[in-house]
C-alpha cells in the first residue's frame, strides 16, 4: 500500500459527512411539465388526462414523437401537422422544455461543455447544475452525459466523488442533455450540411454520477434516445459506464441492451477497495463474472474496461500482466485513461513513459490503441472534472486546475 493512501485514511473525505439532507427522489414536477422523457405509453396517458380521445392517442403520440425527437422543435406552435386547436391545448398544459443552458464553453480542440440548470424541486432552494460535454472526432461526435447531480460513491481519484449526491436526474433531464447538444450544434434532422450527417453520433454515460444507481431513469432515457423513429442513436453507439453495480449489470443487458464499460482501475481487490470503494460490496471476481454473463458481449461487441493511470499506484507492468490475465475469455477492449488531476487530490498521473510501457504490454496481448486522448482540458471538460453548482470550485482552485490542464 502506498504512503498516500495511509494519509488519506486519516483525513476524512468531503463525502464522509452525513447525508441527511440528500433528496434521492426526483424533484417535484413543475406546474407545467415537459413532455420530454416520457415513454409512448406515458405520453398517451398525458393526452388522456387533457381529454384527447383514446382513438387519437396513437396518431398524436406519433406526431409529437416526430416533432420532439426528429425535428427537435422547442414549442408546440412549430408542430404544423397538428391542428391549431390541439397545439393550443397542448401548450396550455405542457411544454417541450429541456434543461436551461447556463453557460457554454468551447475548447480550442473543438470540445464543447454546457452547464445546465435543473430545478431543485425544493421551494426556496436554488437550482442544481450539471455539465455535459461534446467531443468531436473525425469519424464521430460523442456526447458525455450525466445521470446524477454528484455521486454517492467515493472513488478516491474522482472529483465527483468528493461531492455529496444531491439528486438523481429524471429521464427527461437525461434525454434533455442530448436535446440541448443538438439544439446548440444545430444538429436536428433538417440540418443542412453537404453530407447531411449528424454531429452527435455516440453517447457515453460517463458524466457525473453512477448510472446504475439511477437505473430506471437511465433505462427510460436511453430507450428514448435509441428509438429509431426519434433521436435514433443505435444501442451500439451508446455506452453505459459503471463502477460495478453488479446486480444492475444483468438488468442493463436485459432491459437496455447498450454497450457496457466497466471502471476497473485496479486488478487486486485490496487496491480496488481503496480506489473504488464499491468493490468491498462487489469484488473483482463477481464483477468479471457479471461481464462474462453480459448478453450480447462478443468480439464484435466488446466490453470496455476503463483503467485510470495513477502514478506508482496501479501502473506497474505486473498490474498490466494481471489485467490481461484477468480479462482472458471476456470479449474486451481496454481503455487507459490518463488521470486528470484536481486541486487537493493525492494522486498524480502516471509518467507518459510508464503509460506507454503499460499500453505496449496490453497492445502486445491483443488490445488495440488503448490510451484515451485527453480532450477539452482547457475548459475543464475531462473525466472527473465535471462539477455541480453546489460544490463549485473556488476561483483559486479553478486557476490551479487550469494551470494543471495547460502543463500536462
Ligand atoms: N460513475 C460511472 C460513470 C462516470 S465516471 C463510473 O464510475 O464508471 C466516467 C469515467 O471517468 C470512469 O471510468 C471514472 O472512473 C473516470 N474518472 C473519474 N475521475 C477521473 C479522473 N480524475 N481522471 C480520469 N478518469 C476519471
Ligand atoms: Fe461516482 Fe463514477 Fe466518480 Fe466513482 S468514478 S465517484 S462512481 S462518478
Amino acid at each position: 500500500m502506498t504512503q498516500t493512501s495511509t494519509e488519506a485514511k486519516a483525513a476524512p473525505r468531503a463525502n464522509d459527512v452525513p447525508l441527511e439532507k440528500v433528496a434521492l427522489e426526483a424533484y417535484v414536477p413543475l406546474a407545467k411539465p415537459s413532455l420530454i422523457g416520457l415513454s409512448r405509453v406515458e405520453l398517451a396517458a398525458k393526452l388522456g388526462d387533457i381529454g384527447v380521445p383514446a382513438s387519437q392517442h396513437k396518431m398524436r403520440v406519433q406526431q409529437l414523437w416526430h416533432w420532439m425527437y426528429v425535428r427537435g422543435v422547442q414549442d408546440f406552435d412549430a408542430m404544423t401537422t397538428i391542428s391549431k386547436e390541439m397545439r393550443a391545448e397542448l401548450a396550455q398544459h405542457f411544454t417541450v422544455a429541456r434543461p436551461d443552458v447556463v453557460a457554454e464553453q468551447i475548447s480550442n480542440d473543438g470540445t464543447r461543455k454546457w452547464l445546465l440548470s435543473l430545478p431543485s424541486g425544493v421551494a426556496g432552494e436554488k437550482a442544481h447544475e450539471v455539465e455535459c460535454v461534446y467531443i468531436p472526432e473525425t469519424d464521430r461526435g460523442t456526447l458525455c452525459v450525466s445521470s446524477q447531480v454528484g455521486c454517492t460513491l467515493n472513488c478516491s481519484f474522482c472529483h465527483t466523488g468528493t461531492q455529496r449526491l444531491v439528486r438523481n436526474l429524471t429521464a427527461g433531464e437525461i434525454v434533455g442533455q442530448i436535446m440541448v447538444a443538438r439544439d446548440r450544434l444545430n444538429d436536428w434532422a433538417d440540418r443542412t450540411t453537404p453530407t447531411g450527417s449528424r454531429l452527435v453520433t455516440n453517447i457515453v454515460m460517463m458524466g457525473m454520477g453512477e448510472p446504475l444507481y439511477n437505473f430506471d431513469a437511465v433505462r427510460d432515457a436511453l430507450l428514448i434516445v435509441a428509438d429509431g423513429d426519434g433521436i435514433g442513436i443505435s444501442k451500439r453507439r451508446i455506452t453505459l459506464s459503471t463502477s460495478g453495480v453488479v446486480p444492475n449489470i444483468a438488468r442493463t443487458g436485459a432491459e437496455i441492451g447498450v454497450s457496457l464499460a466497466i471502471s476497473l482501475h485496479a486488478v487486486r481487490d485490496e487496491l480496488r477497495d481503496e480506489l473504488v470503494p464499491l468493490n468491498r460490496k462487489y469484488p473483482i471476481a463477481q464483477l468479471l463474472q457479471a461481464c462474462r454473463d453480459y448478453p450480447g458481449a462478443s468480439n464484435a461487441r466488446r466490453i470496455t474496461f476503463e483503467y485510470v493511470m495513477l502514478k506508482g499506484v496501479n501502473d506497474s507492468l505486473d498490474d498490466a500482466k494481471l489485467l490481461v490475465k484477468l480479462l482472458k475469455g471476456i470479449p474486451a477492449k481496454i481503455n487507459l485513461i490518463p488521470f486528470n488531476p484536481w486541486p487537493g487530490t493525492r494522486y498524480e498521473c502516471s509518467d507518459w513513459e510508464q503509460i506507454e510501457k503499460f499500453s505496449e504490454y496490453v497492445f502486445n496481448a491483443g488490445y488495440s490503441s488503448p490510451v484515451r486522448t485527453p480532450r477539452g482540458r482547457d475548459i475543464l471538460a475531462a473525466c472527473g472534472q465535471l462539477k455541480s453548482e453546489t460544490e463549485k470550485l473556488s476561483a483559486r482552485e479553478r486557476q490551479a486546475l487550469r494551470a494543471m490542464a495547460m502543463t500536462d
